[in-house]
């Protein structure tokens, strides 16, 4: 199968590409993103045929109706990953909170967050990719928390790839800078940059323009990737486990085939949401497709009132730090299945150029038709962290928390509903602990203390070893010397 743009085509681009093309060069004409010419078929015979599938069975399975140009022995190799989290037959465990309402949990990978359903997988195929054409790339990504370390995790060691992460030194929690300045491989380097996130992506960008940056690039034939959520060899694994977690529901005798149930997403840039979407419209039973969002409630506003209107909007830094964004990018993908690539492209430039565009009634139609959304505070969260915890004993992170929010604004709990978690309780302990005991400003580590001892349950041993683990990537540097440090490390 191919894949054509949602914003058409400017003819210097060919009409469609290859999955491997839409992978190494994941930006499309004027500015647009790639997507599947068609969308197979996952209705119920699918289904019932999968009944019984692993997890990786499944995948493979989904996989292979895309088509895609991607040897069955890569493939079959990327899947394997799946073996690394904590069960190797069940990486997403689907666990029963009460009456109707199941939580899956999508953080059982290496990096303790839901970034490694799509990184691990995507990774291996990258580097076969870049291997079979013998061509040399390199990922450059400015994070604040997760994408990093499961970027890091996903590439070490990998050939023909290199990675530089470049993270804000005033910007992280202990743990995810931990996960990221402890992480060796001659294939990366990750670099401190004094200041905060927007520091970091300030840096990356004058790189980016930077003509020396890109004259010394391709001297030493090295072309430029990124693994970031809009690529759809990201997306194409997060369809997977939405099939997966409905297949779960029958198998836990929760439902019967064919029932409708709701599946809700904490949601930032939109990948997440949109592995559901398409699961949807390939077939799978699904009522409404929730959006949780944090206090950055544009997704919110767009659902509600078919506006999506950033002009006057400034990013709230909340305490689900992974879903604070204004630009969802994602958001194209639904734009272009619902209404096609000429009017895509018209909301797409209004909302590069004025910061806003507007749906007509019509259009708000079928978008509400698919999604509900609201939005949670920090407050209200750290509510809900403390509540699901003292009524079910469930820990959650932040993220997490935003759904309890919609499920209750926007859910009918006569009917199912799947909460994805989105990241371990480890990844954010001094908001959990801050909910659950009241204490305030700890460090991660007495914040993990804190929590295991409340809780009772164990700090895992990849979070606790973090601790004691050489750090072998201190470089911090002044944003202005991030050119020199990269090409030196290059
Ligand atoms: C990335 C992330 C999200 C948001 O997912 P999107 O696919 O960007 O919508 C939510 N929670 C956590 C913990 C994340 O890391």
């Amino acid at each position: 199968m191919n894949f054509i743009q949602t914003r058409g085509c400017d003819e210097n681009k060919p009409q469609s590409v290859t999955f491997s093309q839409a992978i190494l060069s994941p930006i499309a004409s004027f500015g647009g993103l790639y997507v599947p010419e068609s969308l197979p078929d996952f209705s119920e015979d699918f289904l019932d045929s999968h009944i019984n599938s692993s997890y990786k069975k499944l995948a493979s399975d989904v996989l292979s109706r895309f088509e895609i140009d991607i040897d069955k022995t890569v493939i079959d190799e990327a899947l394997a990953l799946y073996d690394k989290f904590d069960d190797a037959k069940n990486p997403v465990p689907v666990v029963k909170l009460k009456e109707n309402l199941f939580i899956s949990e999508l953080y059982h990978g290496p990096t303790r967050a839901f970034k490694d359903m799509a990184l691990q997988p995507f990774g291996k195929i990258l580097s076969s990719i870049a291997q079979a054409r013998d061509e040399n790339y390199l990922i450059l990504a400015a994070t604040s928390g997760d994408t990093g370390p499961a970027a890091l995790e996903t590439f070490k060691n990998q050939k023909n790839v290199k990675v530089v992460c470049i993270y804000p030194a005033d910007g992280t929690s202990d743990v995810q800078r931990l996960q990221m300045v402890t992480e060796e491989a001659p294939n990366l380097k990750v670099i401190g940059i004094k200041g905060n996130f927007d520091d970091a992506q300030s840096a990356l960008k004058t790189l980016l323009a930077s003509p020396n940056f890109n004259e010394a690039l391709k001297d030493k034939h090295i072309s430029l990737s990124a693994a970031n959520s809009v690529n759809f060899g990201r997306i194409i694994f997060q369809i997977v486990y939405h099939i997966h977690n409905y297949l779960e529901l029958v198998r836990q005798n929760a439902i019967t085939m064919g029932e409708k149930i709701y599946l809700n997403v904490p949601s930032g840039n939109f990948g997440n949401v949109l592995g559901g979407f398409y699961a949807k419209e390939m077939g799978l039973p699904v009522e409404k497709l929730v959006i949780s969002s944090n206090e950055n409630n544009i997704l919110t506003r767009l659902v509600q009132t078919g506006i999506y209107d950033i002009r006057d909007s400034k990013l709230i830094q909340t305490t689900s730090p992974a879903m604070d964004i204004l630009k969802s990018s994602n958001v194209e993908r639904v734009l272009y299945s619902l209404y096609g690539a000429t009017r895509t492209r018209e909301l797409m430039e209004s909302l590069d150029k004025e910061n806003i565009y507007t749906l007509t009634a019509d259009e708000l139609k079928k978008l509400q038709e698919i999604f509900v959304a609201d939005y949670c505070s920090d407050s209200e969260g750290k509510e809900y962290i403390k509540t699901v915890f003292k009524e079910y004993g469930y820990l959650m992170d932040p993220h997490t928390a935003t759904c309890f929010k919609t499920y209750e604004t926007k859910s009918n709990p006569d009917i199912k509903t799947v909460i994805y978690s989105t990241a371990e309780w480890t990844k954010f302990s001094p908001v959990i602990a801050n909910a659950l005991t009241g204490e305030n400003g700890a460090k991660d580590i007495v914040a993990l203390e804190a929590i295991s001892k409340e809780a009772n349950v164990k700090i895992p041993a990849m979070i606790d070893g973090l601790f004691s683990k050489k750090i072998v990537h201190d470089t911090v540097i002044e944003k202005t010397d991030i050119e020199k440090e990269i090409l030196h490390f290059l």
